[in-house]
């Protein structure tokens, strides 16, 4: 089995090894070492990438004990390894803020992370219980803390004997030598992963979402330079709120919940201003004719105006469009006939839709003429 030089240093960047086999697999060439500085996959951490030689290393996996690099190219004999540093030293930054920020909710709240994922940008952890907004601000404060205060992260490896003393935090029960990462006075969790030195590399740790997530709740954090990203993203996006609104920044709430208060009083008093249309509208049929044609309405102003068109001559037509694009179409009857009118029109006027004898609603494709001779033709019918 290979030398984890990253349970002996985290912060080896490149070293020389010897490449003890390279085959062909699934999704490239699988290269192992006879040490490596490369962390594989595990614990919630993705493994690290890199170059062996000229080989591009795209993933590390652990595969039967054993680290497997998954490189794009073939290398042999001695080689120089170097590896992604900004992308490794941002995972032990991610892994050491949620094990603080984790250390402290546990002790806060009693609760236990009961799931973890790091992605590409942020951390989420799930916990088995609820957790108040006041309580996780009290949290994220605490962890910010304990990152400025620069405090020491220490690997222990006790043996059974010893573990039966300590009180860790633990996802899972744990085959062999148990590794536990201490982050003095916030933390110690059963763990594999690599880590900060001392806890003010982490960065800060923000907090942007908490969810229901199954019995408990979900928590979205931001840590390190992703922190700062977001923080910028979410600045700019203010900003250009806050001049869109000629509000100040802090200001940029009440401003867009007065903007949609105003919207929502333009809405009501603009459909007002369209009942009012339709019942001028209205007021100009007569019984020989029930019906108003708009130009410029909706399938809800013809229902409107058949509508009140019933309630006036017992039967009303609503017609909203033009000869080009065709119209929308409603019946109102009073006497339960709207299906039988609405059947007719369909007929004669190449229309479809349908609904209850007391209201039929369609489209239809016609002129404007076609519509009044149709109309006065179902009229003279008796219907
Ligand atoms: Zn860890």
């Amino acid at each position: 089995m290979a030398l984890k030089l990253y349970y002996e240093d985290a912060y080896i960047k490149e070293f020389e090894a010897e490449v003890l086999s390279c085959k062909k697999g699934e999704k490239g060439f699988e290269i192992i070492l006879d040490k490596t500085a490369f962390f594989p996959e595990g614990g919630g951490q993705p493994g690290d990438r890199g170059y062996i030689g000229d080989a591009e290393v795209k993933d590390t996996v652990e595969k039967d004990g054993e680290v497997v690099h998954i490189c794009s190219g073939e290398a042999g004999g001695k080689v120089n390894c170097r590896l992604n540093w900004d992308f490794r030293f941002s995972n032990m930054q991610q892994h050491s803020g949620e094990h603080i920020f984790s250390g402290i909710t546990h002790s806060k709240t009693g609760l236990d992370n009961v799931g973890f994922h790091m992605g590409q940008r942020e951390v989420t952890v799930d916990f088995n219980g609820y957790i108040s907004p006041e309580t996780l601000d009290e949290i994220e404060d605490e962890t910010n803390r304990v990152i400025c205060e620069n405090r020491k992260t220490n690997i222990l490896l006790p043996s059974p004997a010893e573990l039966e003393k300590y009180d860790y935090r633990s996802k899972k029960e744990i085959e062999g030598q148990v590794r536990l990462v201490e982050i003095e006075g916030a933390d110690l969790c059963a763990c594999c992963g690599t880590h900060v030195k001392l806890t003010g590399e982490t960065g800060p740790v923000k907090l942007i979402n908490a969810e229901n997530y199954k019995q408990g709740v979900r928590l979205t954090l931001k840590i390190g330079r992703f922190a700062l990203e977001d923080y910028r993203e979410k600045n700019r996006s203010v900003a250009g709120i806050s001049a869109a609104l000629c509000a100040k920044t802090d200001e940029v709430l009440p401003a867009v919940e007065k903007l949609k208060e105003k919207l929502n009083e333009t809405r009501i008093e603009l459909n007002n201003t369209k009942i009012r249309l339709i019942e001028t509208r209205c007021e100009s049929a007569g019984a020989d004719f029930p019906a108003v044609i708009d130009g410029d309405g909706d399938s809800d102003s013809a229902r409107i105006a058949a509508d009140m068109l019933a309630e006036k001559f017992g039967t009303g037509f609503g017609f909203s469009g033009n000869d080009k694009d065709g119209y929308k179409y409603a019946v109102a009857s009073r006497s339960g006939k709207a299906r039988e009118i609405g059947a007719a029109i369909n007929a004669a006027l190449n229309g479809r839709g349908g609904g209850k004898p007391e209201m039929v609603m369609g489209s239809l494709k016609a002129s404007k003429e076609e519509i009044e001779k149709t109309v006065k033709n179902i009229l003279q019918n008796g219907q």
